[in-house]
């Protein structure tokens, strides 16, 4: 199922160009066009969801799959020693971008608090 006017559909479908770093048959994984860290990958189911919450209530088992794409790019990658962060912007508050569910897999240097500035 593939939503025409999607960025990371059409990536998907090889209509705009990325780079790839690991395929299965239901997810891809390719690097972000502006890395925010030396490693930064973004990983996504092939089907499109809107963002983490539809996914996880919509097919479960897929969104394992995403994660378990993201755990061996990380390892590919050579992270798993160091540490990552992985993370699902979601929604406006959240900071999403593209409504097409995304991982952001960030890694290969310390990043940080988990957020720029505090907002408790
Ligand atoms: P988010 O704000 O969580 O929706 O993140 C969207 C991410 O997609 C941003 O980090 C962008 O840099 C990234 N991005 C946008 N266009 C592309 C593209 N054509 N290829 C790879 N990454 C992209
Ligand atoms: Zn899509």
């Amino acid at each position: 199922m593939s939503t025409p006017d999607c960025l990371f559909c059409r990536i998907v479908a090889g209509e705009i160009p990325a780079t790839v770093v690991r395929e299965t048959p239901t997810t891809l994984a390719f690097r972000d066009i502006d890395p925010k860290a030396p490693v930064h990958v973004l990983i996504v189911p092939k089907e499109h969801y809107a963002d983490v919450a539809t996914l996880a209530a919509g097919d479960p088992a897929l969104a394992g799959e995403v994660l378990a794409t993201a755990a061996a790019v990380a390892e590919d990658e050579g992270l798993l020693g160091d540490g990552f962060r992985l993370m699902f912007n979601t929604g406006a508050y959240g900071g999403q971008e593209v409504f097409h569910v995304h991982a952001h897999l960030l890694g290969g240097a310390p990043l940080g608090p988990m957020l720029a500035r505090s907002v408790a």
